[in-house]
């Protein structure tokens, strides 16, 4: 019986299996498409700083299939990384953010940076820097309001790098901040090496950091220590006015989650943005 039942499983993994690889062979077919023809769009979520005002916006890609419906990018990023797409797509990403990002500064709304997500395939392509210069000169936007968020692995592969990108980087005033902060491999000493502005807290800590001690302790050791060492830190995946309130009695900087705002459309942010601002300027 054990036996039978064992065979059974290994199956229905076998089905699973190639049922997953044939429905990436067809996204990954999609996505070209997707790419082409303009199926991708951005969202923006605003962050804010301990009194609740915008201090920063990360971009988000969504894709709208048009029989499918909504796609997760946590559903195509991995593919487009397989296939090398996420080159294209990145460079998409970061063109349309930079574009916007412009179209607020020509209309007075942008005082802080415009974070994108980047791939480990994007940052550690030969020219990768020059093409991003290339962008920012592309859509006219200074380089100080872009903000670039690395994962740890991007970071811990090819380390020396990293470090020496980071710093050409910065001295052309991108800055970087580190996603997903506390989920990698990353160990603290090698953190002191880095020349980004900030960290982001990764959402898994902040859910439970009410209710859980450990997660709690986490959340305040990773603040402690990037302040320490001169780095902001941002809490990503706030949702309740305790979670943000914890958070700020712990010394976080900077704050994005639902309890703020969700992620929104271009025209959405605009419309958030002027209801923040004093009545006199809008
Ligand atoms: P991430 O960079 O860590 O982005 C944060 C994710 O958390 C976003 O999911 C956002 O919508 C979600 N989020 C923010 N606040 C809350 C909250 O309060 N509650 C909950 N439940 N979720 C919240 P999203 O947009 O689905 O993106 C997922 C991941 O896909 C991103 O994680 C990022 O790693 C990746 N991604 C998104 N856009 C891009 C892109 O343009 N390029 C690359 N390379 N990756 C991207
Ligand atoms: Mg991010
Ligand atoms: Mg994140
Ligand atoms: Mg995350």
């Amino acid at each position: 019986k054990a036996k039978q039942q064992g065979r059974d499983t290994y199956a229905v993994y076998a089905e699973d299996l190639n049922e997953s690889l044939s429905m990436r062979v067809t996204l990954r077919n999609e996505l070209q498409e997707a790419i082409r023809q303009e199926q991708l769009h951005l969202n923006y979520q605003p962050q804010v700083d301990q009194a609740g005002r915008i201090c920063g916006i990360e971009a988000l890609v969504r894709w709208r299939h048009p029989v499918k419906g909504f796609i997760s990018p946590a559903e195509f990023i991995p593919v487009a990384e397989e296939t090398g797409q996420i080159i294209q797509l990145g460079r998409w990403v970061t063109t349309q953010t930079c574009r916007d990002a412009k179209q607020l500064l020509d209309i007075g709304l942008l005082t802080s940076r415009v974070a994108v997500n980047l791939s480990t395939l994007q940052f550690h392509r030969p020219g990768f820097v020059a093409s991003l210069l290339d962008i920012l000169k592309q859509t006219d936007l200074p380089p100080t309001y872009l903000e670039l968020e690395l994962t740890e692995s991007i970071l811990m592969r090819n380390s020396e790098t990293a470090i020496g990108l980071l710093h050409i980087l910065r001295d052309k005033g991108i800055s970087a901040s580190i996603d997903d902060f506390g989920t990698g491999y990353s160990s603290f000493s090698y953190l002191k090496d880095l020349p980004v502005e900030s960290v982001k807290i990764d959402k898994t800590f902040v859910d439970n950091v009410t209710t859980d001690r450990k997660d709690a302790a986490v959340c305040k050791g990773i603040i402690t220590m990037a302040r320490e060492m001169g780095m902001k830190v941002i809490a990503e995946g706030v949702e309740t006015r305790e979670q943000f309130e914890l958070l700020k009695g712990f010394g976080c900087d900077m704050f994005q989650g639902y309890y703020f705002a969700r992620p929104m459309s271009f025209e959405k942010l605009v419309d958030w943005m002027k209801s923040g601002l004093p009545d006199s300027t809008k």
